[in-house]
């Protein structure tokens, strides 16, 4: 009998049968990618896996050749997309990109006519709290172009977080971080789950980076080859689909809801 997977929070995304061509590159090639609610999860793959391409189908930028996509039980669209954060591994900002934090910040919010150069309390304490909910209140007035890799990140999880997504994407989040800068990161994003219970992907080419936060790992490389624990998808056999190359083998047995595609 076929095994009934039963999610009693449902479904932050559900991939089926998703099929992209770009030039003459079959990218993604029947992806099936289902997260259920409310876990930290890590999507990884090497250069060239296709990360990017299913991220830009998930935020509906993307059109599949064939397949579906669905966010929190609805089809892509701008409804469910404002409740879904996303966090990019970088902006193009330059030294001549003139906002401050404050005023990016404020960007996010929806009423921003008036008082966008202006200075409003309630507006400043608001955005204050988000800043130091990631621990940058510091940084409320200093250029957006200034900002280290690590402090743009925080301030890009701020502006998310702005528009209480129920579902956090952060793309390659510890590029340009150092490796310290790293681990206060995961710590960050652990509290930043907990707190706000929502649903969190990490998508990473480097497993070794994400897996020790992820409850769940799944390896991209044109299909989701290989999904489990992070233990699970650890082993030898499962990465070398991934990355096509070797690791030191890893204890692996097969538990329920893990599985290759051979
Ligand atoms: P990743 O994010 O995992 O590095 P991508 O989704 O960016 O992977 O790219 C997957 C593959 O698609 C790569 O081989 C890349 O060269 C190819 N690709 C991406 N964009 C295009 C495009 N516009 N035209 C043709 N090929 C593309």
């Amino acid at each position: 009998m076929a095994e009934i997977h039963f999610h009693p929070r449902g479904l932050a995304i559900e991939v089926r049968g998703l099929r992209v061509t770009l030039g003459d590159t079959a990218v993604l090639r029947g992806v099936d990618f289902h997260v259920p609610k409310g876990q930290i999860v890590a999507l990884i793959g090497p250069n060239g896996s296709g990360k990017t391409t299913l991220l830009r189908c998930l935020l509906g930028l993307q059109r599949p050749d064939a397949g579906q996509v669905r966010l929190l039980g609805e089809e892509v669209g701008p409804a469910v997309l404002k409740r879904i954060g996303y966090v990019p591994q970088r902006l193009p900002f330059d030294r001549s990109f003139i906002l401050s934090v404050r005023e990016f910040l404020s960007l996010r919010l929806r009423e921003t006519r008036g008082w966008f150069w202006q200075r409003h309390r309630s507006t400043d304490a608001h955005l204050r709290a988000a800043l130091a909910e990631v621990g940058v209140d510091h940084l409320f007035d200093r250029p957006i172009a200034g900002l280290s890799g690590g402090q743009l990140q925080r301030v890009l999880i701020a502006f998310s977080l702005l528009g209480k997504p129920e579902l956090l994407l952060l793309d390659e989040p510890t590029a340009g971080v150092d490796t310290p800068g790293e681990q206060d990161f995961y710590g960050l994003i652990t509290e930043v789950h907990r707190r706000h219970k929502l649903t969190v992907v990490l998508v990473s080419h480097d497993l070794s980076m994400v897996y020790r936060h992820a409850a769940r790992v799944y390896a991209l490389n044109g299909i989701i080859c290989c999904e489990g624990t992070p233990e699970e998808v650890m082993n030898a056999d499962s990465l070398k689909q991934a990355y096509g190359i070797h690791v030191t083998p890893y204890h692996h047995e097969h538990g329920p809801g893990h599985h290759h595609v051979h």
